[in-house]
Order: C-alpha cells, then sequence, then structure tokens
C-alpha cells in the first residue's frame, strides 16, 4: 500500500494508458483502487477525492455518477451521488481529463455530473442513455448529507 500526500500537484505513475495523476483516495502502486479508509475521511470529513482537502460547505462540490447504478427514479440519482466522494471544480476537470474509468463511462453514454452548492444539486451533465435532455434541479441539502 502506498498512499499519496493531499494536494496539487498530484503524483504521477506510469500505466499501460500513459502517466496519470494518482488521486489521494488510491493507492499509487495500485492504480484504480480506493483506500477504504481514505474513502471513509472524504465521506466523513467532505474531503476532495483527488486532492484529500476539506471541500468547505460554501464551495461548489462536484460529483460523478455511473448511469448505470442509478436506480430508474431521478431522485435515486441524488441518492447514489450522495453516497459517494465530492470533488472540488479543479479536481473534477483533472479526473475528466485523465481518469480511465470517468473517460470509459463518458465514451459509453454513461456518465452523470452534478454540482452542489449548499442545498443546492443541479445535474450538470447528463448523457445517460434514459436523459431526456432536461435539466432537472434538486433541492437536496448536501451538507446535511455530509456532516462534518
Ligand atoms: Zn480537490
Amino acid at each position: 500500500m502506498s498512499l499519496t500526500n493531499p494536494g496539487w500537484p498530484r503524483p504521477r505513475v506510469d500505466t499501460p494508458r500513459g502517466e496519470l495523476p494518482v488521486p489521494w483516495i488510491s493507492d499509487s502502486e495500485k492504480f484504480g483502487t480506493t483506500d477504504p479508509d481514505r474513502h471513509a475521511d472524504t465521506m466523513r470529513a467532505r474531503l476532495c477525492q483527488v486532492c484529500g482537502h476539506r471541500v468547505d460547505d460554501d464551495e461548489e462540490a462536484w460529483l460523478f455518477v455511473n448511469e448505470s447504478e442509478v436506480p430508474e427514479d431521478r431522485d435515486g440519482l441524488i441518492a447514489l451521488a450522495m453516497d459517494d466522494a465530492i470533488l472540488h471544480p479543479c479536481c473534477a476537470r483533472l479526473t475528466l481529463e485523465h481518469c480511465p474509468v470517468v473517460r470509459s463511462l463518458f465514451a459509453n453514454r454513461q456518465l452523470t455530473v452534478l454540482k452542489a452548492l449548499g442545498a443546492d444539486v443541479e445535474v450538470v451533465y447528463d448523457h445517460g442513455p434514459d436523459s431526456d435532455g432536461q435539466t432537472p434541479r434538486h433541492s437536496v441539502d448536501l451538507v446535511k448529507a455530509h456532516p462534518a
């Protein structure tokens, strides 16, 4: 197990797909894995899974959702997103640019991206197979969902 320090720039490792930045939540020797203790920390303390720093309550938080795991109703989408870790906007961009899993979801039309600020959660990108082109807005208190 080789864990990286929090912050930017992210350390990079050689992978079969080239040199990629290592998210804070991953083991740098087993790229693509998630350290369970760090995952729990992200949930408990609103830590960004890429850089490991806190996403403050008044900061925008981004979330990626695998559409294939989403229940049929769109409220289920929000509930599922709440179970995953959040990202700073810049860390979300790094992920979209480099993460093989997220890029694969995007290529297969299975990626939904949510943006949350306080109680306001917005679907900013929905390319799921059932997307109707609408951009629904939900009122969900992300702060309550991720108590500090
Ligand atoms: Zn971050």
